[in-house]
């Protein structure tokens, strides 16, 4: 099982993650946004990070520190520091992935239900549907990947890992995508021919979670 340390690794190594891809995220972005993806993402996980170092803004409390704790932690420094549509949208997603693992450890069908809170956060705040050419293109193939996984009886790092791989591929595909969601929709037929840098960053955030089970 998973549980609240592992959470922790997941979001410092998704941190890591972000900082070293800011400069693709930005230029992903610039390609068909307004160049900020990368800028918007490590702040927020920097701030996460600070807060992981403090010893007076630790999550939860006592010895029985939840899965939750922390990914509530990562959704409100989140939703505080990061502006643009991907605060307001990583920010629902870690909050409602918060709700349903409110427990010290977590099986794979639970870690199921974390990657289906996150996407119904992503989609019911932006509105977005698969093939938008939007991160809800990578957390569904994720979403549909962990779930095959785990009912065909996968371990936590079997789910987490096909989850990863979707999400990787799932961003890639969305190169030849017109997006209809997001600044990228004002480019019209324009969009095609880039890759979505918050399904990318997406694609960073699941990696990181099968990188801190292993
Ligand atoms: P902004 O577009 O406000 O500058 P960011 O650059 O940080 O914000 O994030 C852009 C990403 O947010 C896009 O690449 C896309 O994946 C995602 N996004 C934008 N709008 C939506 C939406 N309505 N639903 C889902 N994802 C969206
Ligand atoms: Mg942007
Ligand atoms: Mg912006």
């Amino acid at each position: 099982a998973l549980d609240a340390d592992w959470a922790e690794r997941w979001v410092r190594r998704t941190a890591d993650a972000i900082a070293d891809a800011k400069g693709e995220l930005t230029e992903l972005d610039r390609q068909i946004g307004d160049g900020d993806h990368g800028e918007n993402m490590d702040r927020g996980f920097r701030a996460v990070v600070a807060r992981l170092d403090d010893p007076a803004a630790q999550p939860g409390a006592g010895d029985e520190r939840t899965v939750g704790d922390v990914l509530k932690l990562v959704a409100t420094t989140l939703m505080s520091t990061v502006g643009g549509a991907s605060g307001p949208l990583y920010g629902t997603a870690y909050l409602r992935a918060a709700k349903v693992s409110g427990r010290p450890q977590i099986d794979p069908p639970a870690v199921v239900a974390v990657l289906e809170a996150a996407l119904e956060g992503v989609s019911s705040r932006g509105k977005a549907t698969v093939g938008e050419k939007t991160m809800v293109d990578a957390w569904q193939a994720a979403v549909d990947a962990a779930e095959a996984a785990a009912r065909d009886g996968g371990s936590e790092v079997d789910v987490l890992r096909v989850a990863a791989e979707a999400a990787d591929k799932a961003s890639t595909a969305t190169i030849p995508m017109v997006a209809t969601k997001g600044r990228a929709s004002y480019l019209g037929e324009r969009s095609a021919g880039h890759e979505d840098p918050g399904a990318r960053s997406t694609a960073l955030v699941l990696g990181a979670a099968l990188a801190a089970a292993l």
